[in-house]
């Protein structure tokens, strides 16, 4: 089949390999009949994160069609099926599953001893997301294995095109999930930083849950306007103070919930003094993350505020100030996303018409496409800001 495979730094290639095939009881096999690129791809494009191999497949955002069920998987699927893949594979048995936090997983990462090293304990096996995450193949290709699938699956009714349902797997739940755990009152200002595609749906998650006023901070003109369309008021960061701003449109006090939907790799620059030491420390390789969106966010967040952290962290991140997170009584909120946890409640929000997440989607191209996809994605040119591939 093909299949995008990661090769090294920015080296990614659409290349023939085997065909997946049931090696469990548990597994199904699924024609993938749309996935995409997410912005969190982009850190092992730039391989931010170690334990990615070469001959990986990629991809943790898929849907498709069950062409195969292992034995013990056919209570749960059967051929035929229309499912969306969460990105978290899950067994739905463990005692983190069962409080719901499938993220944890304490069963599906095959690789448990190196990331029992590396984070202290193992979590949930991800797919197409390096070895630390268990090393499993993604889902940008023809097919893929789902393992522990009886319980790893979002079963959607035919007659809803895959691009309304196809995000349930990762950036819409994820978006979610970050407004969900910020507690929204509605009396509360959420502020989110990054209007990248989670971004976007923690907009219209935070606008669904009845916040007050939503902030969106980027600077990409087509990202602030899609921000604008789903409700927010908008800040751009080349052109002014995001910390006098927010104070301005808060009365002086702050916004109550802070969102960081960008992560890792913040936007470096010289208007940014902490951004270039980051940088600095990172070619130096005495750190791994460029954490000012969460030094940003610590310091206007009202006291007794939550921030809430969906952007994807690898590592090591410096200078970050205790002082003023204890001081002001800040409670910090993250984690991979619980997927399965929300999303029978989304997917009815999806029937209902209350939100149709494709408004996200502003490229659509051939798997063949997907590795010069993957750098006009990385560029933001053409104003892209979420790819679907077609296998
Ligand atoms: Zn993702
Ligand atoms: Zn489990």
């Amino acid at each position: 089949m093909r299949a995008l495979v990661w090769h090294g730094k920015e080296d990614i290639r659409c290349d023939t390999v085997t065909d997946p095939e049931i090696e469990q009881p548990r597994d199904a096999i699924v024609k993938v009949t749309s996935c995409a690129i997410c912005g969190s791809d982009l850190h092992l494009f730039h391989n931010f994160i170690p334990a990615m191999l070469p001959g990986d497949v990629m991809g943790h955002e898929m849907m498709g069609e069950v062409v195969e069920v292992g034995s013990e998987a056919r209570g749960k699927l059967k051929k035929g099926d229309r499912v969306v893949v969460p990105f978290t594979i899950i067994c739905g048995e463990c005692d983190q599953c069962k409080r719901g936090n499938f993220s944890v997983c304490q069963t599906t990462n095959r690789k448990k001893d190196l990331a029992d090293k590396v984070f202290g304990h193992a979590t949930a096996g991800l797919f197409g997301y390096t070895h630390l995450t268990g090393g499993y193949p993604g889902g940008q290709a023809e097919y893929l294995r789902v393992p522990f699938a009886d319980a790893t699956h979002i079963k959607v009714p035919d007659g809803i095109p895959d691009e309304k349902v196809l995000f349930l797997g990762d950036i819409f739940p994820t978006g979610w999930q970050a407004a969900v755990q910020c507690d929204i009152q509605p009396t509360d200002t959420v502020a989110i930083w990054g209007c990248g595609p989670v971004g976007q749906m923690a907009i219209r998650s935070a606008v669904l849950l009845s916040a007050k006023q939503v902030i969106a901070i980027d600077h990409l003109p087509e990202r602030l306007e899609m921000a604008e369309a789903g409700g927010a008021i908008t800040i751009n960061f080349d052109e002014e103070s995001v910390v006098e701003r927010l104070n301005e449109l808060t009365g002086g006090e702050g916004p109550e919930k802070c969102i960081d939907a960008v992560g890792m790799e913040a936007h470096v620059s010289p208007s940014m003094p902490d951004t270039v030491y980051d940088r600095a420390k990172q070619m130096l390789g005495a750190e791994s993350d460029r954490p000012h969106i969460l030094r940003e966010m610590i310091y206007v967040c009202r006291p007794a505020g939550v921030i809430s952290i969906p952007g994807v962290y690898g590592g090591l991140v410096d200078k970050i100030p205790m002082g003023q997170l204890m001081n002001k009584g800040l409670t910090i909120r993250t984690g991979q996303t619980h997927v399965n946890r929300w999303t029978d409640d989304l997917l009815r929000r999806i029937e209902e018409g209350q939100i149709d997440p494709s408004f996200v989607i502003t490229h659509t191209v051939s798997l063949e496409d997907g590795p010069e996809m993957y750098k006009v994605f990385r560029d933001k040119q053409d104003s892209c800001i979420k790819v679907v591939l077609k296998p």
